[in-house]
Parts: structure tokens; C-alpha cells; sequence
């Protein structure tokens, strides 16, 4: 039986940064992966998503752009099995680089899927392995709705395998993902509807940002369809799919998506044969070291629904291997102040509390709400001008800033400076300090008034 200090169930981002760093620290570590290595965010997730999201800036920049800026681009094609082609490559060659850091750090690969035989032992392709620390990595899988026809519609993973893109789409769903792909298509020309069973997609957005979003899908025709759950898919003779909703409307597109949230990977792993326990959610339970209900098993990334974002999950990862490895006994994850971008059209970049958080965390006379908002100079010659808006929220007198918030050109590179500054206790006055870069869009967080 092969006997190791820890092992990762799942070579995702968690797994992948935990074994990385234990092997670093001497441990004899090994991750066990079912899939492609690497998870969901090289193959299925932030990084294709990341390189559609680009593909479809340029499109954005040759068809609104650039003949404001006095090109002129005649007969301008697109071919989206190149895009598709060189996105692929570029996530192979990703994928390949973890083979050099599993050697530098002595980390050994084993492919297959695992699941529990008891505390310490998990099986893979009926081969036994044996761990003092086994973390649990597993990720987390697209949710589809529980309704007639929902086999006919897609989900994210699909976006990224097709070959062609289709005419039209139908895209369900309110978070990051729903929002994301939205924009990504309609900028590469697909006729593109949003569906949000509420009033708003981002509904954990600052609203003043998410109703700078919604204006600019408005101007620029992407149709977003509030108060829509929908209640069946059916396949039309004409090859359309049909979607029904609850309020008895339809409408029809080539393909469906769903994007309305995703769920654990937990059902393979046998948990019951190790003791692991869930929360009330479906999710691991684990307390703020990563420990599950079992001594010896870890959890985190996706699989406990605590931030589901890579940066999250390696961070959690590392300092999990700190811990049982370096020496560094109180090493643990702090899940306040996570930047995180919303690569939408324009993207969207948040720190910190919304202002309803705000509200409800400190009271309404205990902050301050500062914003700003004005056209984006890069947008600003011609008629596709885009809002860029930016919020500060500060808490009690020395107006430490606690939430941050803008969406416009080039807000995603804009951000992580800011939280750095706000993981450091920033206030109000060390931002007025601070002199602006001009002309840009970041300026406008250091001179609000
Ligand atoms: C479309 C999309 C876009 C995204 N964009 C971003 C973004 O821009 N920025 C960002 O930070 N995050 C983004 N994310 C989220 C990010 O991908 C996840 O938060 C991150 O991948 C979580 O890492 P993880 O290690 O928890 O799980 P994963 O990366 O999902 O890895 C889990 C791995 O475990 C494997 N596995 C499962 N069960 C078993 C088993 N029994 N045995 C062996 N292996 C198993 C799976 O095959 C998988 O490879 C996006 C996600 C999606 C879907």
C-alpha cells in the first residue's frame, strides 16, 4: 500500500498550492486527480473564460472603438475555431507546467478518482493509499434547475468544448458566471438574453455598481429579462429550444444555459466511510483551520462554499501545508477584504462591504459613502461612451474605508493595489494622501470628496 504525510483528493487549485507547498516543506505529498489536471479554472473556468473575455474586448475595440479613434476596419472576420484553437493550447501548455513544480517538489501525481475507505485510507482504481493528512479538494459542479426539458440546456463546461459558436443563446442565472458568459457572447456576436429570477442580476453587488451594469447592457443591447424562473425546456420542430416560465411567458434560442449556481463535488468520495460531516448546505463542514468533523481530514476551496474563488482556495491551501508542515501553528485563512473582479462588460471590481452590508454591520450614521462617476476617456470620442462609476464606503470617525467598489475600463487591473491598502487599515485621509495618477480611472478613488 503506498503511505504518503498528505495527499489531495483533487488536483484542482486548492489541491494542486496545498501538496505544492507541504512537498516544499519535505513532506511526502501526492495529489490524486480523477480529471484534467489543474481543475476548474485552467480548463473549464477563470482561464478560458479569461481569454474569451479578451477576444471579446477586441471585438468590442474594432467594431465600436477603433473607428472613433479613426480606423477603419473593412471586412473584419472572425474565426472563432482560431480563438478556440490558441485558447486550448495556452491552457495545455498551463496544465504542463504543473509537472515541473510537482518535481521540484517531489509531489507525485495519481490519476483516477478516490474515494474513502476509512479515516486514513482512500481507494483509486481499486489501489489503496494511505495518508496521515488527507485534504479534500474536490471542487464544486454547474447546478441545473429540477424542471421538464432542463437535459436540453447547458451549462458552463460546455461553453468552453464547443467547437462553433451558436446563433443565439439563452442564458439563465444571476451570479458572476451568468453575467460573464453573457457579456463574452454578445460582444462575439451571439444574440444573447440574460434571465435573473430577481430584479437584478449581482444581487451581492453594491447596487450603484450593478445599476451602472444594467444601464450599460441596456445601451449596448444585450437583453436582460428580470423576474424570469423558468418552468420547462422544450425542443421546437424549427431545432430552437423553447424555454417556458413560471409566468407563462416564452422565448426561444438556439442553445440554453444554465448558469444558476453551483454544488459540491462530495458525492463519489464515500464520506460516510471516514466520518466527514456536511453543513446544512451540502457543503464540508470544516472550522477555521480547514478541519473537518474527522481528525486528519481537511477540506477547502469550492467544496466548503467559502469564497469560491482560486485565488481563495491556493491561499487556503498554503497556509494549511504552513501549518501541519512549517512550523507556522496558527496559520489560517482570513476570509475578510477578498478582492475579486467581475469580468463583465465593463468589468466590475469589488473589496470589502456593499453599502446595504455597511448599513447593516455598522448603522446608517456610522458611515460615509463616497462616489464618483464619468464617462470612460478611452470611450468618450465617439457615441459608445461607457459610464465608469466608482463608491468608497468608510466606518466611524477616523473613516477607515471598509468597502470599495467601481466598474469601468480597466477597473479588473485597478483594484488589488487598493486592497492591499485596505488589508492594512486605510483610511479615508491615507487615500487623500495619496497623490492621483492622471488621467486615469483609478484616480478617482484618491481625490472623492
Ligand atoms: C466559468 C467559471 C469562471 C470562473 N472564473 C473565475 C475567475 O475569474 N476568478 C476566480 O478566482 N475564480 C473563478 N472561478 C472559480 C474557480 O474556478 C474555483 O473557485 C476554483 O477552481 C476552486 O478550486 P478548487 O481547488 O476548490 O476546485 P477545482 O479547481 O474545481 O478542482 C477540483 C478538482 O477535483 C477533481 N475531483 C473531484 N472529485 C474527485 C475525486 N473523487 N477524486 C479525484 N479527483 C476529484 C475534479 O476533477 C477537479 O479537477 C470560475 C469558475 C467557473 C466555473
Amino acid at each position: 500500500m503506498k503511505k504518503f504525510d498528505i495527499i489531495s483528493i483533487g488536483g484542482g487549485s486548492g489541491g494542486i498550492a496545498t501538496m505544492n507547498r507541504a512537498g516544499e516543506h519535505g513532506a511526502k505529498a501526492a495529489v490524486i486527480e480523477g480529471n484534467l489536471l489543474g481543475g476548474t479554472c485552467v480548463n473549464i473556468g477563470c482561464v478560458p473564460k479569461k481569454i474569451m473575455w479578451y477576444g471579446a474586448n477586441i471585438s468590442e475595440a474594432i467594431h465600436h472603438y477603433g473607428p472613433e479613434y479613426g480606423f477603419t476596419a473593412e471586412n473584419v472576420t472572425f474565426d472563432f475555431a482560431t480563438l478556440r484553437q490558441n485558447r486550448e493550447a495556452y491552457i495545455e501548455r498551463s496544465r504542463n507546467s504543473y509537472d515541473g513544480s510537482f518535481k521540484r517538489n517531489g509531489v507525485e501525481l495519481i490519476e483516477g478518482y478516490a474515494r474513502f475507505v476509512d479515516a486514513n485510507t482512500v481507494e483509486v482504481n481499486g489501489e489503496l493509499i494511505q495518508a496521515d493528512h488527507i485534504v479534500i479538494a474536490t471542487g464544486a459542479r454547474p447546478s441545473v434547475p429540477d424542471i421538464p426539458g432542463k437535459e436540453l440546456g447547458i451549462v458552463s463546461d460546455d461553453v468552453f468544448a464547443w467547437e462553433s459558436l451558436p446563433a443565439s443563446i439563452a442564458v439563465m442565472g444571476a451570479g458572476y458566471i451568468a453575467v460573464e458568459i453573457a457579456g463574452v457572447l454578445h460582444n462575439l456576436g451571439v444574440k444573447t438574453d440574460l434571465f435573473v429570477r430577481k430584479e437584478s442580476p449581482l444581487r451581492r453587488f453594491d447596487p450603484y455598481i450593478v445599476e451602472a451594469l444594467v444601464d450599460e447592457m441596456e445601451k449596448t443591447g444585450l437583453a436582460l429579462h428580470t423576474h424570469k424562473v423558468p418552468s420547462r425546456v422544450d425542443k421546437l420542430d424549427n431545432g430552437l429550444l423553447q424555454i417556458t416560465f413560471e409566468d407563462g411567458s416564452t422565448h426561444q434560442a438556439e442553445q440554453v444555459l444554465w448558469a444558476i449556481g453551483r454544488q459540491p463535488n462530495i458525492d463519489q468520495l464515500n464520506l460516510e466511510a471516514a466520518g466527514v460531516e456536511l453543513t446544512e448546505r451540502g457543503y464540508i463542514k470544516v472550522n477555521e483551520y480547514q478541519e473537518t468533523s474527522t481528525p486528519g481530514i481537511y477540506a477547502l476551496g469550492d467544496v466548503t462554499g467559502h469564497i469560491e474563488l482560486t485565488p481563495v482556495a491556493i491561499k487556503t491551501g498554503r497556509l494549511l501545508s504552513e501549518r501541519l508542515f512549517n512550523g507556522k501553528t496558527t496559520a489560517k485563512m482570513d476570509f475578510n477584504l477578498v478582492p475579486t473582479v467581475v469580468f463583465s462588460h465593463p468589468a466590475i471590481g469589488t473589496v470589502g462591504l456593499t453599502e446595504p452590508e455597511a448599513i447593516r454591520q455598522y448603522g446608517e450614521n456610522n458611515i460615509n459613502v463616497y462616489t464618483s462617476a464619468f464617462t470612460s476617456m478611452y470611450t468618450a470620442l465617439g457615441s459608445h461612451r461607457q459610464m465608469a462609476k466608482f463608491k468608497l464606503i468608510t466606518a466611524g470617525p477616523d473613516e477607515k474605508v471598509i468597502g470599495l467598489h467601481g466598474i469601468g475600463y480597466g477597473v479588473d487591473e485597478m483594484i488589488q493595489g487598493f486592497a492591499v491598502a485596505m488589508k492594512m487599515g486605510a483610511t479615508k485621509e491615507d487615500f487623500d494622501a495619496t497623490v492621483a495618477i492622471h488621467p486615469t480611472g483609478s484616480e478617482e478613488f484618491v481625490t472623492m470628496r
